[in-house]
């Protein structure tokens, strides 16, 4: 099974609770205002990946960075659900959480018809959910964008508390890669 994927960062502190590991995937069809990954929005290959591959690295990330979880955001990862919930039950039977960012609603998900989305669902522990809306930018939610994204907590892990903990938080990171200097935050 593969996945095209935007970039991958073995460990970051700026996409969600404590240490994760996170994966940007390629495309998405949303248009929203003043979206901070515009390059992640075109449905083109990117870098296609063996989801065996990205385990890997995952289990690297977890014995040397001890990362809590995965993130995964985009571009638009429900439209790569069935490559997604593959390596989400990997974590889920391995103890490392997942954090979804996804433009499309909870409701929205449930009732689609994308591939393997409800599957994603059931390995996911939170979802962030909805379209970024400019005018309801909110500094105070951390790293989530506007007040009308909803946290939709479907297991125990995290709660409200930890999410409120990062009230306010702002985090860039700074990552030199291959000679580039990446920005993430
Ligand atoms: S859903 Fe996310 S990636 Fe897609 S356009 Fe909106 S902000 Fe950008």
């Amino acid at each position: 099974m593969f996945l095209n994927i935007n970039s991958i960062r073995e460990c970051t502190e700026s996409e969600g609770i404590g240490k994760r590991f996170a994966i940007w995937t390629q495309g998405c069809m949303k248009r929203c205002q003043n979206c901070c990954n515009t390059h992640m929005q075109p449905i083109i290959k990117k870098h296609i990946v063996n989801c065996d591959d990205i385990i890997k690295q995952i289990q690297y990330s977890k014995t040397n960075y001890n990362i809590e979880g995965i993130t995964l955001l985009g571009g638009e990862p429900i439209l790569q659900s069935k490559g997604l919930s593959y390596i989400a039950k990997w974590c889920r039977e391995n103890d490392l959480s997942v954090i979804l960012f996804s433009g499309y609603t909870l409701e929205e998900i449930n009732t689609s018809n994308f591939d393997g989305a409800l599957e994603l669902l059931k390995y996911t522990d939170v979802l962030i959910d909805g379209e970024y809306v400019d005018d309801l930018y909110d500094e105070e939610r951390g790293f989530i964008g506007s007040s009308n994204q909803k946290i939709c907590f479907f297991t125990d892990v995290y709660t409200q508390k930890d999410f409120d903990n990062y009230k306010g938080y702002v985090s860039i990171e700074f990552i030199i890669d291959n000679n580039k200097l990446q920005i993430n935050g």
